[in-house]
């Protein structure tokens, strides 16, 4: 059997073109999990990715029980498993009010950190397992995160501020409806809340890797990809917005960078054995490619991944 790799929100943006990209060595088998299961057939057709390098398995992140049912619906298709990529993510940058998830947390917060949280929490056993005979390394897991929620460069800065604060919403359940939806028990912010949920994913991120490297051996890893302006996250945003942003990334940031680009980036922290250091938040230089990026201080803070892994798990049914 080929290596394995599961892609999640493979359907569009980075998950797709990272899918491409890793069929296109050959070597690999994509899981693209993804809630909507034609677009995601529609569009690995479109891309031209050989039909038998990748399947479809249904993951709606906004519910729980689809997280469940999606490991046991990978189980039972017999694939090994390693590699896990966390990457698929909602922005609504322009909501006035919060929207539920199936489980009544805020959206942002339950989409992209809760559901993969527990995702991987689940997967983690199947990593271990990997078979060690691969191209790869060590099994890798990981999970996308973002300039936005690293407060230690300018778009970070960028108000409103990606800050978890004392964690106190998230503990109350950043339930819909009841005290805040917001992990820092403020006022519903969507811009926030996203950014939040990447620095989440980033926490997460160095949270494994300081509770199981040294016992699994598996590498884990974040990046930023770069700026995908013209990518579908920014669906929700206003009109104007959609048209002036990518500009002013290509000429005046030069941070832009185009799915296709970004996907490839996304697929050597997948497989490039020269990217197998655990721990690490990728990012690419335009002429010198990949290096190791330094994180902002609320990233850093370990006692902070500490608990918000204990809040999370608490959350997610796992504690
Ligand atoms: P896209 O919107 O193109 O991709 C997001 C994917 O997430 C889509 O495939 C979407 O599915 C999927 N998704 C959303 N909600 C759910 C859900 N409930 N269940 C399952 N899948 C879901 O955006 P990008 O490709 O730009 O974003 C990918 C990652 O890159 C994200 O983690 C984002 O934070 C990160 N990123 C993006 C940057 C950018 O500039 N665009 C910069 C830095 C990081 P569907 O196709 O059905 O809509």
């Amino acid at each position: 059997q080929k290596p394995t790799a599961i892609i999640t929100g493979a359907s569009s943006g980075l998950g797709l073109n990272a899918a491409k990209a890793l069929a296109a060595t050959g070597d690999w088998h994509v899981v693209m999990a993804v809630r909507d299961y034609s677009k995601a057939a529609r569009m690995a057709r479109e891309l031209g990715i050989p039909r038998d390098s990748y399947s479809i398995l249904h993951l709606d992140l906004a519910s729980l029980d689809s997280v469940r049912d999606f490991v046991e619906s990978f189980r039972a298709s017999g694939r090994r498993l390693d590699a896990l990529v966390a990457n698929a993510a909602v922005y609504l940058p322009t909501a006035k009010e919060p929207t539920p998830t199936a489980d009544g947390f805020e959206l942002s917060v339950g989409t992209n950190h809760l559901a993969h949280f527990l995702l991987v929490n689940l997967l983690l056993e199947d990593l271990k397992a990997a078979p060690k005979k691969s191209p790869l390394p060590a099994p890798r897991l990981v999970i996308v995160g973002s300039i936005t929620g690293n407060t230690n460069t300018l778009a970070g800065n960028v108000p409103p501020k990606a800050d978890l604060g004392d964690l106190s919403g998230l503990e109350a359940g950043v339930k819909v409806g009841q005290a805040s939806p917001m992990i820092d028990g403020g006022e519903f912010d969507g811009a926030k809340a996203y950014k939040d949920s990447k620095l989440c994913n980033m926490l997460t991120v160095r949270e494994l890797h300081r509770r199981y490297h040294d016992s699994t051996g598996i590498t884990f890893s974040s990046l930023y990809p770069g700026c995908i302006a013209s990518s579908g996250l920014f669906r929700s945003h206003y009109g104007l917005f959609k048209t002036l942003f990518p500009l002013f990334q290509k000429y005046i940031t030069k941070g832009y960078v185009s799915e296709e680009e970004a996907g490839k980036r996304l697929a050597q922290v997948i497989s490039d054995p020269a990217l197998g250091k655990s721990g690490v938040y990728w990012s690419w230089n335009n002429d010198t490619g990949a290096f190791e990026n330094e994180v902002s201080g609320e990233v850093a803070d370990g006692e902070k991944g500490r608990r918000l892994w204990e809040v999370s798990e608490r959350l997610v049914g796992l504690a």
